[in-house]
């Protein structure tokens, strides 16, 4: 089964046995649960658009491995037209979802992993990078989602982790058998964890020798033994509990994050991709944070979302027309496809590693994901520019609809005569939900803390920018070379 269709992924997530917790009680159904389902919809809409012809030379790809036709979310990028390729996949499905669809983190993981276990195998003479093609055959014939797992909780965050005051701060080794080892630890903030099939694990920081134990990284069943998940809450995301779908803003798609706790889990040695090769831990790090800074491309396509539903309200308050608010969207539209410049540049830039991988240009992702840090803050801020009050203070669906007080809700706010009084409640709703709601989470502050923190980025925009070029050149101009 080389690409599942949206049912048939559906059907398989039934298949896992997760140990899911929210709201302090076990789910006995993940899938059918009315808080998780809005995010599994967002992830089927990776397997739903790879069937439709029109999306097939964007959603698909031919396997490196086998030639077979593969989801690209599951694809090792081989050219420059498949980084292009990827980018411009996570501005489509941003626009159609209007929120994290979750798939990237793995992808991004299994493209990093591919680059550096051939790279640990050229140093060390180990065996990972054939291990993790066997893996990745086995990701791309089941068309797996892989959550791809990075961040540690990190406790004090000025020490390193032998030095935390809680060792399982960072996941680490706990034991090694003939067979396999033990991991102990948990991951945060994990994207789409429990519509996963798979989690791979890796470290989250540069490592020194003393911090070997925590150099490791793997791949696991997202329903092995020992591996607990716990639900982050979400701003207003008990709507989803409500009756009517309106006070939700986004009526179809979600997103979700959990708490990844690993008990004592057992990894067998074919998972494993990197075990106390503390070297090696600053590369995977850089690695995957250049990718996942890329697939950023996303917040391009949500933004498209936000952009429409301001021109929307603005239609319905009868201002579309005065020439603050054309400005404002323009303005809008500036910052958005400033957004989509970066993205498209640092895969247009992009270089063939050794292992044959192709690779974004880490400096032009970075400072992409240096602009997803602010600008989504200023596009947001113009929307509720444009929608009014209203956003915050609307009465609800049941009021709409109440016997009582239904006729007083629709009278008195209706504002442009020949629009919707009920549509404008939907589009309010749903700039709420993307600068205030759930789908906050994943507009506003992923981009600010998802792939690293602005700082992270800083700091690979200090080492990858060629000063010694930029003086070079300064020198030669102003005749400083001269009197050299
Ligand atoms: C919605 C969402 C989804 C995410 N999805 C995933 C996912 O799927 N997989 C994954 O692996 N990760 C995921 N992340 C995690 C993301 O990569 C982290 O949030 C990010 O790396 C920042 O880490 P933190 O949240 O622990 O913040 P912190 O590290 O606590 O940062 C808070 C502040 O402290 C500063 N700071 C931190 N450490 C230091 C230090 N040593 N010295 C000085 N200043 C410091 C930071 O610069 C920042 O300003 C997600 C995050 C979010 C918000
Ligand atoms: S935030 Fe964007 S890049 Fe990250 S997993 Fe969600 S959709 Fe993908």
């Amino acid at each position: 089964m080389a690409l599942m269709t949206a049912k048939q992924y559906e059907e398989s997530l039934r298949e896992l046995n997760l140990n899911v917790y929210m709201f302090g009680k076990k789910l006995q159904n993940v899938v059918d649960d009315p808080m998780i389902r809005p995010s599994m919809n967002a992830v089927a809409a990776t397997y739903e658009l790879a069937h439709q012809p029109e999306y097939e030379h964007l959603m698909t790809a031919r396997s490196h491995l086998t030639g077979e036709k593969v989801n690209r979310f599951t694809h090792i990028h081989q050219c420059v037209d498949d980084l292009v390729k990827k980018s411009k996949m996570g501005r489509l499905l941003g626009r159609l979802t209007g929120c994290c669809f979750q798939r990237c983190v793995g992808m991004d993981a299994l493209n990093a992993l591919s680059i550096v276990t051939y790279n640990t195998d050229q140093k060390h003479g180990t065996k990972y990078y054939d291990r993790f093609l066997d893996y990745l055959r086995h990701v791309q014939e089941k068309d797996l989602t892989c959550d791809g797992a990075m961040t540690d909780p990190k406790g004090h965050r000025g020490v390193p982790p032998h030095k935390q005051p809680d060792p399982d701060h960072f996941v680490r080794v706990v034991d090694e058998q003939s067979d396999g080892i033990i991991i102990r630890g948990a991951k945060a903030h994990q994207t789409g964890a429990v519509n996963s099939h798979e989690i791979i694990v890796m470290p989250t920081l540069a490592m020194r020798e003393e911090d070997r134990d925590y150099a490791v990284s793997f791949a696991l069943p997202s329903d092995t033994k020992g591996i607990i998940y716990i639900v982050g809450r979400q701003s207003c995301d008990t709507r989803k509990l409500e009756s009517g779908c309106m006070d939700r803003g986004n009526v179809l798609y979600g997103g979700h994050e959990a708490l990844v706790v690993f008990e004592n889990v057992f990894v067998p040695w074919d998972r494993v991709f990197m075990y106390k090769e503390h070297e090696m831990a600053g590369q995977l790090v850089e690695s995957f944070a250049g990718y996942h800074r890329q697939s950023y491309a996303c917040k391009v396509g949500v933004g498209d979302v936000l952009i429409g539903a301001a021109q929307l309200v603005a239609e319905y308050n009868g201002v579309a027309g005065a020439g603050h608010v054309k400005d404002k969207l323009i303005e809008m539209n500036h910052l958005n496809e400033t957004l989509y410049c970066g993205c498209i540049a640092c895969a247009s830039e992009g270089y063939q590693e050794p292992s044959g991988t192709y690779s974004v240009d880490t400096l032009l992702a970075n400072v992409h994901k240096q602009n997803v840090t602010r600008f989504p803050y200023e596009i947001s801020r113009l929307a509720q520019d444009l929608a009014g009050g209203l956003m915050v203070t609307c009465p609800s669906e049941q009021d709409l609809n109440s016997p009582e007080v239904g006729h007083l809700v629709t009278k008195y706010l209706q504002a442009e005569p020949n629009t919707s009084m009920k549509d404008r409640m939907h589009v309010l709703r749903l700039i709420e939900n993307l600068t205030l709601g759930a789908a906050a989470v994943g507009y506003l502050t992923e981009s600010m803390h998802g792939a690293g923190s602005p700082q992270a980025q800083r700091v690979m925009i200090s080492r990858r920018a060629n000063m010694q070029e930029k003086v070079k050149a300064a020198k030669r101009l102003c005749g400083i070379e001269a009197s050299d």
